[in-house]
């Protein structure tokens, strides 16, 4: 019996339509099916899910007004899913920087990040990146940061999935607010995995480039069906 795969993208917020196009233009032996998620019923046929770029309180608050923030946490439980820039601060486990009255978050991967953390005279920027493990790896994918978060710690706990670096920025195209960094430092990681959950803090749907996605359908996805 042939593979069937459904990847679902959040739409409540933000990027999801940029996420949708990539899905589509992929040529994988498996044939993704689509669902722009914005219901319980609709989480609940996907295989993986995509949490776009935009604004992460925003996301949050409609996820909680269309009772979708418990199937959300239960999904991420068990189910891949990749965020995105505003979905990297949704799948962490505890930011810092969050708007008064909170944040909600899914916590699907143990990490801190920091809203904004590039400080505001940098909303925006675009770096050539080296990702561990994607294909054709000796072309750079280019990386666009618009008031991305910053990863300011991986848990150090020995209960935890381990956690998978795939992608820093480099020391020397380090934005000013955080010039001075060693490149082992956290805040320079931009691209991670742990276990089945992808996370990127910068936008490859805004790119012509699909590797992220393919990946994350490949390696994230059908490695668990
Ligand atoms: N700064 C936004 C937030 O806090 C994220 C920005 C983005 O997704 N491009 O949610």
């Amino acid at each position: 019996m042939a593979i069937q795969v459904t990847i679902g993208i959040l739409a409540l917020q933000g990027a999801f339509a940029e996420h949708h196009a990539a899905i589509l233009r992929l040529s994988l032996p498996v044939r993704p099916v689509v669902v722009l998620v914005r219901t319980p019923e609709e989480l609940a046929v996907c295989d993986g899910l995509i949490i776009p770029g935009g604004e992460s309180t925003t996301i949050a608050l409609l996820a909680r007004l269309s009772g979708l923030l418990e199937p959300l946490r239960e999904f991420v439980k068990i189910k891949p899913v990749w965020g995105t820039c505003a979905g990297a601060i949704l799948l962490a486990q505890s930011v810092v920087g969050a708007k008064r009255g909170g944040q909600e978050l899914l916590q699907g991967i143990s990490i801190s990040i920091a809203r904004n953390g590039w400080g505001s005279q940098v909303e925006s920027f675009e770096v050539p990146l080296h990702v561990e493990g994607m294909k054709d790896s000796e072309t750079p994918f280019i990386g666009v940061f618009i008031r991305a978060p910053v990863v300011l710690e991986l848990s150090r706990s020995s209960k935890d999935t381990p956690i998978q670096v795939l992608a820093r920025l480099p020391a020397e195209l380090l934005p000013p607010a955080l010039s001075g960094l060693d490149d082992t430092d956290p805040k320079t990681i931009v691209a991670l995995r742990q276990g089945h959950h992808l996370l990127t803090t910068f936008h490859p749907e805004l790119t012509p480039d699909d590797r992220f996605h393919e990946y994350f359908v490949r390696h994230c996805v059908l490695s668990t069906i």
